[in-house]
């Protein structure tokens, strides 16, 4: 042991790409979330929580084998126990289908369900990509009408209102990928006019032409990006009941006074989207611009052994939120106790400590600085303290109030506010007027 003891332990990191949240940050965090399940209570939305694990297969089988995701981005490995092949999710939609398929939870008419879910990608580390993120999830299970598509995006839009966001900071693009037959007859197009241009195809680019050529269309390579332009439209090859959808999400959408652009390069990242597909995206911060993306898929159920069940979802990266709320200098309450709890001594401790028992039994937020065994300092050190808390009020417990059965309060806000003494055995009454105050 001693010559372990000896010499200094280096000290460990975390996984590249992946960031821990620390007290200074998840103040941010938690108020984003309170908004979040406020809003899905709004909508009645359901918390659903799948594992983070799942078998390779389904996202394999889910997302679409030519997929940025499943070709370069999972982590995968084999668990050591038994060879079974595994990998830390990389999105939310195929575990939540599976689940549903796997209890029959359908069975009982539709479901609006949504989750919070942490996901793994291995990316390159930048700001707003990470390779551990976050996402709000939300899923609506079972509903086959634009009407569907459409509270969706509202959705989005309340959340975003809640935020404080404005229609400057962040818009929606919206597209339809229309019906298998359809995208066949446009990837024939497609394919055409990708081999007449085989000169600024990547690599990426010339893999995919036959497997997935519409995947190209999602590129990143700004080489490409005016060959891409100028490829064949998807909507220009949409049929009567495509567009009669896209219409009809469109008409509420009008209706509700949401403007949007149409976007015919939008395609999204995975294969299971058809009809619908949006995204809500902002100038401010770069590359990493989608903060929200989405959209209908009818074929996944089926595409993962379950009955044919249309659905339609989305998924909102909180990292980027927050990055965007700050970058527009959104006001996120600071979040402090209603009282700090000053004790001079170790005669008053006990008293002290079950006193604020008593406040927090009658919902009060109570801080104490907890220094019994290295001594409690000046009072001017607890009132320093007491002030960096950020509480309205101090409660002093002083050996002379005690010994009246008394403690003193003081506002910490108002400066002029005289000192008042107060009771210790009406602690839950006055505790009410403090909670109010
Ligand atoms: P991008 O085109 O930026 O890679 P994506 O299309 O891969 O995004 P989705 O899979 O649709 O993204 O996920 C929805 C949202 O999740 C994105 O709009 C974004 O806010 C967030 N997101 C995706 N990948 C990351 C990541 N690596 N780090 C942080 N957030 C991410
Ligand atoms: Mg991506």
């Amino acid at each position: 042991m001693t010559e372990f003891k000896s010499r200094k332990l280096e000290a460990l990191q975390a996984v590249k790409g992946m960031n821990d949240i620390l007290p200074a940050e998840s103040t941010r965090w938690e108020w984003f979330e309170d908004k979040v399940r406020a809003l899905m209570a709004r909508y009645g939305y359901l918390n659903v929580r799948t594992p983070m694990v799942e078998p390779t297969a389904l996202f394999v089988r889910g997302l679409g084998e030519v997929t940025d995701i499943v070709e370069k981005e999972m982590y995968s490995f084999e668990d050591s126990m038994n060879g079974d092949k595994l990998t830390l999710r990389p999105e939310a939609t195929a575990g939540i289908v599976r689940a549903m398929v796997e209890h029959n939870a359908l069975y009982n008419g539709p479901l609006r369900v949504w989750s919070n879910v942490s996901l793994f990608r291995h990316e390159r580390p930048q700001k707003g990509r990470y390779r551990q993120f976050h996402q709000i999830d939300v899923e609506a299970l079972g509903f086959a009408g634009p009407d569907v598509d459409a509270e969706q995006i509202l959705m989005c839009r309340a959340l975003l209102r809640d935020l404080g966001l404005g229609d400057n900071d962040v818009w929606l693009e919206l597209n339809s990928l229309g019906e298998p037959a359809e995208r066949m007859a446009h990837r024939a197009a497609l394919i055409a006019h990708f081999e007449a241009h085989g000169d600024v195809l990547d690599d990426d680019a010339k893999r995919r032409l036959h497997s997935n050529p519409l995947r190209i269309l999602d590129t990143k390579n700004p080489a490409m990006r005016s060959m891409v332009d100028a490829a064949p439209k998807l909507m220009d090859f949409l049929g009567e009941a495509s567009l009669a959808h896209l219409n009809a999400v469109r008409t509420v959408l009008d209706a509700a006074g949401l403007a949007y652009r149409i976007n015919p390069r939008l395609v999204r990242g995975m294969d299971y989207y058809n009809l619908t597909v949006f995204e809500w995206i902002t100038d401010k911060l770069g590359s990493q611009g989608t903060v929200c993306g989405g959209g209908r898929y009818d074929g996944l159920f089926e595409q993962l052994g379950g009955k044919p069940t249309p659905a339609v979802g989305w998924g909102m990266g909180i990292e980027r939120m927050l990055l965007l709320l700050e970058a527009v200098g959104a006001a996120v309450p600071a979040v402090a106790p209603n009282v700090f709890a000053i004790v001079t001594g170790a005669d008053s401790l006990t008293t002290a400590m079950v006193t604020c028992e008593t406040l927090r039994g009658a919902g009060l937020s109570v801080q104490m600085h907890g220094a019994s065994a290295t001594g409690w300092g000046s009072i001017k050190s607890q009132f320093k303290r007491a002030d960096a808390s950020g509480a309205r009020f101090a409660l002093i417990f002083g050996a002379d109030e005690l010994a009246r059965g008394e403690v003193a309060l003081k506002s910490l806000r108002d400066a002029g506010a005289a000192q008042r003494s107060l009771p210790l055995a009406q602690a839950a009454v006055w505790a009410a007027d403090l909670r109010n105050a």
